[in-house]
This record gives structure tokens, sequence and C-alpha cells, in this order.
């Protein structure tokens, strides 16, 4: 019934019983234990909200929670009681949250009590109940409570499951409200894709509010009863200590975002100078580990080699969205061309189609498009950019009181527009950025954000890099480089450009340089480009 069955991940844990579900700050917790603790969670919950019949029906549950097993028995719990969850993030500030829980119109709040300080007021001038997590959620295995059955016969398919917020890269961040059948699709896809298994260990280091953390890391090893290693935030060193550790559970998967592995690999610089001990880091994570993915962010090509020479392993890169979970990903087994996010994922389908300004119901032309299974090419069109579009049964049901913005965000046949360009060559997607701020116009060309950026980041003084488009009167858009040195390192643009000449074409070689002390980028490693070009070109009027 697993996969048919668009059931929460919850209503397998007790099959699971006393496997240890998830590690954390406060120690080993059993699926057993997750299991108990979310049912009588989930009815503290209904008796706060005077819930007879013992079903929310579909009211929004939000919950500000730590990275540890207090997340997971809210979520679990926010379902059980027939809720759709909205997980907070606790370094949102105050104002943030509000939005959050406005915009969702919850009708409680549940928090960690680390976090009751800081969401207390803003649940209160909203006039949302407030309920502290009680010390039942973080230890103890209490018995039984009464009411087990509804809950896991409920028809859960087309309920609303879960609002998280778009990253907010391109405007305000928008919720997107998948259902359980949407949630079981993206993990059931990524469980086999990637082969999980019981006996996987993942270690968890990324914030709990957007779809990699949520279901990449968590849903899934939960789905086929493996283990979550979670740690409170990110630090290379712990994740550095845990990867090298000959203790048992030993970690075996990681995923991260590029920024994430960019810091471990600072780390390793620093700390791992010996050859002997830059050996034995190689030979343990070969061994050991036998997956490690990256995405939300473009992955650098010097990044992905970088690793590779520390560790041995090709990161396997995928491309996802909040609105339709993970989409595309480079093969578990068989070649992992760099730059490039492989094929689309198990019941996923995808079109690379002209440029479609007309979100009016105009036809589009079809350049490429393919499952699973393959893709297709149009003569004559080979290789052609455009935009993607996704469909299939993790697509999201809609922006959270958005009808006009959900209506046109898909084509009158259905598809979901990501408004990120794409191109089909070598047998492998390949993401050439936001179509809207990444795929700048200069000149009459076409330039890929992304691509420069790529080739900048392999310049021996640069650090980091985004590259933006600035309007211009003579050139339409201007390319420009906001750059991060490297410590001690100093660049002139004259220099830049001579030594881009070798790689980019004329027209893509930046016609500007602006040095930063850091790029400012998102808790996903994400930068808003909008925001950058209005910090730098004010009269740009963007
Ligand atoms: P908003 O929609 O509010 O502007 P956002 O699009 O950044 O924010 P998310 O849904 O978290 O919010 O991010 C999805 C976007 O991340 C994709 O549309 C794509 O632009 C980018 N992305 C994800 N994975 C990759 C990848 N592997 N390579 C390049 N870009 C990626
Ligand atoms: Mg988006």
């Amino acid at each position: 019934a697993r996969s048919g069955a668009a059931a929460p991940v919850f209503t397998q844990a007790p099959g699971f019983g006393d496997r240890v579900a998830l590690i954390d700050q406060h120690g080993c917790h059993t699926y057993r234990d997750l299991y108990l603790r979310s049912l009588h969670l989930s009815q503290e919950i209904l008796r706060l909200r005077g819930c007879v019949d013992g079903d929310l029906q579909d009211e929004r549950v939000s919950f500000l929670c730590s990275n540890d097993v207090s997340y997971v028995v809210a979520q679990w719990a926010s379902w059980m009681s027939g809720g759709i969850a909205v997980p907070l993030f606790p370094k949102h500030p105050p104002a943030q949250l509000e939005y959050f829980i406005e915009d969702s119109r919850s009708s409680v709040v549940l928090a960690g009590p680390e976090h009751v300080q800081l969401v207390g007021p803003v649940a209160e001038r909203l006039g949302v109940p407030l309920l502290s997590l009680p010390p039942t959620v973080y230890q103890g295995a209490a018995g039984e409570p009464a009411a087990v059955a509804p809950v896991q016969e409920r028809k859960w398919q087309d309920r609303g499951a879960m609002i998280i917020y778009t990253s907010g890269t391109t405007g305000r961040p928008k919720g997107v409200l998948s259902t359980h059948r949407n949630l079981t699709a993206m993990v059931t896809g990524l469980v086999h894709a990637w082969a999980w298994t019981r006996d996987d260990v993942i270690l968890h280091v990324l914030p709990l509010h957007h779809m990699h953390g949520v279901v990449n890391k968590l849903l899934c090893p939960l789905w086929v009863g493996a283990t979550c290693m979670m740690l409170p935030e990110f630090s290379a060193q712990q994740v550095w200590e845990k990867f090298l550790s000959l203790e048992t559970p030993r970690v075996n998967v990681f995923m991260a975002v590029p920024t994430i592995y960019s810091k471990l690999l600072d780390y390793y610089d620093q700390h791992f100078t010996q050859p002997h001990v830059r050996d034995f880091v190689r030979a343990i994570c070969e061994e050991k580990i036998r997956l490690m993915v990256s995405g939300s962010a473009a992955l650098p090509v010097p990044l992905l080699e970088r690793w590779k020479r520390a560790t041995s392993h090709t990161l396997l890169e995928r491309y996802g969205m909040t609105e339709v979970g993970m989409a595309l990903s480079s093969p578990l087994a068989g070649p992992r061309l760099p730059g490039s996010v492989g094929t689309p994922l198990p019941k996923v389908e995808v079109r690379i189609v002209s440029e479609s300004p007309q979100r009016n119901g105009c036809p589009y032309t079809v350049h490429a498009e393919g499952d699973a299974q393959g893709t297709k090419v149009t003569p004559g069109l080979e290789e052609k950019e455009g935009e993607l579009l996704v469909r299939g049964p993790s697509v999201f049901r809609e922006y959270w009181d958005k009808p006009e913005e959900t209506k046109c965000a898909f084509t009158p046949d259905g598809w979901f527009r990501t408004g990120d360009t794409a191109v089909f060559k070598d047998g492998s997607y390949w993401i050439r950025g936001r179509t809207s701020v990444d795929i700048i116009k200069t000149g009459g060309y076409k330039v890929s954000a992304l691509e420069v950026e790529r080739h900048l980041l392999a310049h021996p003084s640069i650090a980091d890099v985004a590259v933006i488009g600035i309007p211009d009167m003579t050139w339409g858009q201007r390319v420009t480089a906001v750059v991060a040195l490297k410590a001690g390192r100093s660049l002139s643009h004259s220099e830049l450009k001579h030594w881009a000449r070798h790689f980019l074409a004329p027209y893509a070689v930046p016609s500007e340089l602006l040095l930063v002390e850091e790029i400012p980028r998102n808790q996903m490693g994400k930068i808003n480009k909008k925001d950058l070009v209005r910090q730098f070109f004010p009269e740009s009027g963007q």
C-alpha cells in the first residue's frame, strides 16, 4: 500500500518500531517514540482548538522549532490533528514570522520553549493561541492514547499537508500549498532514484522550512525507516567530525547547498594540511559515504572539482523548487556531467519551450520534452534554450490565498512554469538561471549569469561572485560582476577582462567589476539579484 496510499510518513512509523529514527542534541529517538509523542501532542492541539471530532479540517498549524526532535513531532502532530503544517524558521526576525503566521491564517502556533520569547509577542499581537511544547515532546515514550485508528484511516490523498514559503529571491515569499499526495510523490520519487534504504544514515544540517531540508533530508529517510542525524545548525567542524567518526551509526548520506560545500572546503584547506591527513579524509569519505548531493542553487564546476579532489566524490547535482519538489537529478549510477542537473525524476515530466511572455494562453513551441524514460528533441530546435515547464503528481496545488498567481503559474494545458531557463544537450538538462534576472540580454545576445559566474569562480583571486545585468541605453543590459576577493588578493577590471576572454565570448565578459566584502546570500545560499541591482544601481528603477 506504500506507494499508492499517499499517506503521511508517520502512518508507517509504527511498522519501524524500535529502529532509531532521529539522533539529535537530546539523544536517540525511535520511530515508536516519535509516533506516540506526536499523537499526544496532536491531542493537545485538538484540545486547545476545542475540536471535538478530532479533525482540524485543514486549519493551519504554524510551528517554530529548533533542528531537533521537536520539529518532527510538531510536524507529525499537525498532520495527525488534521491540520496543514506551516514550518517557521527560528532565525527569521519577528516581522517575517508575523508575515508567515498571518498570511497562512494559522489558528495555532506551536513553539519550542526556547522560542516562546521570540514568537510569543507576535502570536499575541495576531490573537493566535500559542502552545509551548511540553517536555514529553523531547523524551520518553508515553503509552498509546485513545484515538489512533481514526488518524491512521483518514483519507489523506488530496488534503493539504504543508505550506512552505518560497525563498523570496524574486519577490515576497509565496506560500506553496502541497497536498499529502504531492509529498508522497516527491518522497517516493527520490527514494527510488537515490536508492534510499533503512540502513542509510543521513547527516542533516539544513534549515527545516524549505523543501531541501524538509523533504529530501528528513521525510525521505523517515519514509524508509532510516536514521536522520540532525545537528542544531551547520558547523563545518562538526560535519567533518561526523564524516570521519568511526562510531556507529556512521553517516553514509549527505546533502547540502553549494555554499555549505564551499565552507567545508575552506575548513579542509585550513585544518587538513598534511598529505597523510588528506589521504585519510579521502579514503574514509570514499569508503563510508555512498551519496553526496548538491542543490537549491547552481553548483559551480570549480567547487565540484575541489570537492572531488578532497573526498573522491563527484557531487550529484539536482534541481528543484518549492512548487514541484525535486524535478531533475543527475544519475545515482552512471556519469554525472559537471554543471548539469541530469534528467527527470520518476513521474516528473518536463518541457523546454520557447520563451512565452504571453502568459495569456498563446501556444508555445516545444524544443524538448522528456520524463524519466527519456527526452525527445524537436528537429531543428536541438540545444535551444527556453523556459522549463514541469508536470506531475509532485506539483503543488496552489499558492496559498493567491488564486491569480496560481492561475498565471500554469499554462492553459496544465504545465507549471518554473521561470527558469534551461537547455537539453548531451543527454542531460542544464539550468541557465532565472529567466527574469539571470538571463542577461546584451547587444542582442543572451548571456547566462550562471555560466559567467562558473567561469569567474575559477579565477585564483575570486572567493565569490554574482553576475547581474545592469540596464544600459546602448546595450540593453551590461554584464556586471560583483566580486568578493579571497583574503589578501587584489584584482583590477582590466586583469579580469584579460583573463575572462580566454573562457567567455566577448559579449559575456563583464563590462564592469564591483568589489565587495561579501556577496549577500540567504540561508539556502541564494543571491537576491534584484536587491543587488537595486543596491548598486538605485537609478535602474528595478
Ligand atoms: P521565489 O520564488 O520566492 O523568488 P526561489 O525561487 O528562490 O524564491 P525556491 O523555490 O526555494 O525559491 O528555489 C527554487 C529555485 O532555485 C529554482 O527556480 C532555481 O532558480 C533555483 N535552483 C534550484 N536548484 C538549482 C540548481 N541545481 N541549479 C540552478 N538553480 C537551482
Ligand atoms: Mg521561485
